[in-house]
């Protein structure tokens, strides 16, 4: 199994990162791995911490309409260009913590994503130099109030509620290019969303290249790299789970 990466906060409160043990205990790092933090001779054991988001970004960049067949479903071809959106970073929740329904809405949907984390500050990079930046892989949860984003013409309202993001559980440093995607509602034996991350129009070099010609990103940084087919609506009480292949699996609650 990949090295699991993750952020966790003790029951002293103390906030690490850190890495997940075969055995759960989490060997604590002194800093971000990304910004060159070791490991220390502290182990933070089971039921003695919670799991936090893996990161702390300065933005979230996401981008619309990455894999065709959702651009389809959507009545609308595939961008020429990445079409690129910002949520704001108090969207983001940790594994297991809840998705707050907002009252101006009357459809919420599930956007089961790749998220990419960037360690190293990129800017007008080309698509090598921007691989280079990626230092690692987790899941994301592009929560979106479907009819807010139709009636306001643009996604800041619809993409940015509080909770909006459900990020994790943890980071990796390698994915197969073929990883297959899937989100689940309340543990359904058929997945709403199924393809595989190849399936992607613009992929994670391209995207991150795309980005630091417009804005410079930073360590920790994350990159939303689009959902694909099978968006769909969750009601009050929905369990909703994404799982990546060789990744794991975020799980949440919508209430
Ligand atoms: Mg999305």
């Amino acid at each position: 199994m990949a090295q699991r990466y993750v952020r966790i906060k003790t029951n002293h409160e103390q906030i690490y990162y850190g890495l997940l043990k075969a055995n759960r205990n989490v060997a604590v790092y002194d800093a971000p791995p990304w910004l060159g933090g070791q490991e220390t001779d502290i182990e933070q054991e089971l039921d003695t911490y919670q799991i936090l988001a893996p990161c702390v970004p300065a933005k979230i960049v996401a981008v619309g309409k990455n894999y065709f067949k959702h651009a389809l479903e959507m009545g609308t071809p595939v961008p020429k260009e990445p079409l690129l959106f910002l949520k704001p970073p108090t969207t983001i929740v940790a594994d297991a913590q809840n998705i707050h329904y907002p009252s101006q809405s009357q459809q919420v949907d599930y956007e089961g994503e790749l998220a990419l984390i960037i360690g190293d500050r990129c800017s007008h990079a080309n698509p090598e130099q921007a691989a280079k930046s990626i230092w690692g892989y987790t899941i994301a949860n592009d929560i979106t109030a479907r009819d807010l984003q139709k009636k306001d013409g643009q996604w800041t309202r619809a993409k940015g509620f509080d909770t909006f993001c459900p990020l994790g559980p943890w980071i990796v440093r390698e994915l197969s290019v073929e990883a297959k995607i899937k989100t689940f509602i309340n543990n359904e034996a058929i997945p709403r969303q199924s393809a595989s991350i190849s399936d992607m129009v613009f992929k994670p070099d391209l995207l991150v290249a795309y980005i630091s010609q417009v804005m410079t990103l930073t360590p920790g940084d994350v990159i939303l790299t689009g959902t694909p087919e099978g968006v769909g609506a969750m009601n009050h009480g929905d369990a909703v789970r994404v799982e990546i292949e060789g990744i794991g699996c975020l799980s949440n609650q919508i209430t």
